[in-house]
């Protein structure tokens, strides 16, 4: 078995008190890799490396070119690594290879998208009336910590990681505990890219009363970036508050997917099919509820589950797999008891249901009534719940009525519904006759209890500084 260990201070390095925890393949359902299981110890010995790279050693006086060529190395060895690194993601927590491998190119274009934009963002200069002038700076803010969830585990650490290290920040990344691999496999290749030693810290263990408890009380951070359940974000915000330090939170979804009668159908079936069965429905984003305009329903439906049915599960290994099993026994278990409340909430499954081993197939219900817990809840797997709408304003009110407002989707051929639909749906990004699709310059993030703060080009230049205004009397 490979193993893996905790990167601090530029080595890899075993758990101070040597422990160790296994990596579980959710589709063999055996253990594939032996990993350094961290304790408080560890987590505080990391962030007193980051304290030390960042207040005396050279990332942040080095300046923006240094650093974007250090990242575009680091993104060249990604891509030279991109088998390696899928396939990490792929057994530790069963994607389908080809999207791992989607994963890593996204990855790798998220380390050179901030790395130029740190390197060619403008800083502001305010031309002031009285014989002064204003300018705008932004220094690094100092210790990120980020925290990041198992469904993307490569991409969304380096989404939170990429901008904190382009600012001048060092970094202390606890990915989640079902899947450390693919981020320690990266912060080697960071070391090898030319990162300075502690600039890029891994510590590996779980939240409460561990590394992630730790990391998110110790008084020498100075931001905390956190991606994963809506309770954890409300856990971890309280204890970002108690030094005032800013947090950055994104959250959970129920995605609301609206399908009006004007769409061109096999667009929107296909983006429908992606939105909630894409990484058997483990995406923050999913479409999980799908709303269906009268007009086009019974045809939709009718393409919709043919479209389900036909998707090739199996082994997450094969190239040809586009659907693979749930990520851990803990995640099968919680994902099917949603089918153990079904009935005496209402709601019917049209297809789908309980599978083999830890594989829930995609599965479609109907019926459901809106305070049913599948409707109201984030399940975080493949299942989607379908629901006939006949006006826009209808719609737009279900759409709405969720604690959440992460992101939304629109299928429709009518420009000016589209527009005025996006306005009003109360969501962090609404796509309109696509899904998935992102400018990393573009805010990210929700609303509700979808999470605080945005992230993503000069959203992240915010977080990741601290703004300065320098003003300067210049009529002397
Ligand atoms: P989770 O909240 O259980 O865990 C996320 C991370 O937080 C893990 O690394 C975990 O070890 C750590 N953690 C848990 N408790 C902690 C604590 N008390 N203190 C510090 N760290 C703690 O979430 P998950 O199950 O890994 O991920 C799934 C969730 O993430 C879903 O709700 C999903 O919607 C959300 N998510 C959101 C986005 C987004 O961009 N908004 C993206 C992906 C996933």
């Amino acid at each position: 078995m490979n193993s893996y260990g905790h990167i601090i201070g530029g080595a890899e390095v075993p758990s101070l008190d040597g422990r160790t925890m296994e990596s579980i393949d959710p589709y063999t359902r055996e253990p594939w890799a032996t990993v350094a299981m961290g304790s408080a110890a560890d987590a505080n010995a990391a962030v007193t490396a980051a304290r030390q790279a960042f207040d005396s050693g050279p990332w942040p006086r080095m300046g923006y070119e240094k650093r974007q060529e250090i990242l575009h190395r680091l993104a060249d060895l990604m891509i030279e690594n991109a088998e390696e690194l899928a396939l990490a993601d792929t057994r530790d927590m069963g994607k389908p290879i080809t999207q791992a491998h989607h994963d890593v190119a996204r990855s790798a274009w998220n380390v050179r998208f901030f790395a130029d934009h740190a390197r060619l963002t403008a800083a502001e200069a305010y031309p002031m009336d009285s014989g002064h002038h204003a300018y705008s700076t932004f220094g690094p803010a100092g210790v990120a910590v980020a925290i990041s969830p198992w469904n993307f585990p490569l991409m969304l650490s380096t989404w939170k990681v990429a901008p904190a290290l382009a600012w001048g920040n060092t970094v202390v990344l606890k990915p989640a505990e079902d899947t450390p691999v693919s981020v320690t496999i990266w912060a080697r290749l960071a070391l090898e890219a030319g990162l300075p030693p502690g600039v890029l810290n891994v510590v590996h263990g779980f939240g409460p009363d561990s590394v992630g408890e730790a990391l998110t009380h110790n008084p020498e951070v100075d931001r905390i970036t956190f991606t994963g359940e809506s309770t954890t974000g409300k856990i971890i915000g309280a204890a970002a508050s108690k030094h005032l330090i800013p947090v950055s939170l994104e959250l959970g979804g129920k995605g609301a997917n609206i399908v009006f009668d004007d769409a061109d159908i096999d667009n929107a079936v296909n983006w429908a099919i992606q939105a909630i069965f894409r990484n058997a429905g483990q995406v923050c984003l999913a479409g999980s509820r799908l709303f269906v305009q009268r007009g086009i329903h019974d045809e939709f439906m009718e393409r919709y589950v043919r479209a389900a049915q036909a998707m090739k599960q199996g082994d997450p290994k094969d190239p040809a797999t586009e659907f693979g099993p749930l990520a851990s026994k803990t995640h099968f278990e919680k994902v099917t008891s949603y089918f153990d409340t079904l009935e005496a909430d209402g709601g019917r499954v049209v297809t789908g249901g309980v599978g083999e081993g830890w594989f829930v197939d995609p599965t479609i219900i109907v019926d459901a009534p809106p305070a049913a817990r599948v409707c109201r809840e984030e399940i975080f797997g493949p299942v989607v719940v379908v629901q006939p709408f006949d006006t826009e304003e209808e719609v737009v009110a279900i759409a709405n009525d969720t604690k959440y407002g992460l992101n939304a989707m629109v299928f429709t051929e009518n420009l000016s519904r589209a527009h005025r639909v996006a306005d009003n749906l109360n969501a962090g990004t609404v796509w309109v006759n696509c899904f998935f699709i992102r400018d990393l310059r573009a805010p990210f993030g929700g609303v509700g209890e979808s999470g605080v703060g945005r992230e993503g080009g000069n959203f992240s230049r915010e977080f990741f500084t601290e703004p300065k205004a320098v003003v300067m009397q210049i009529n002397r």
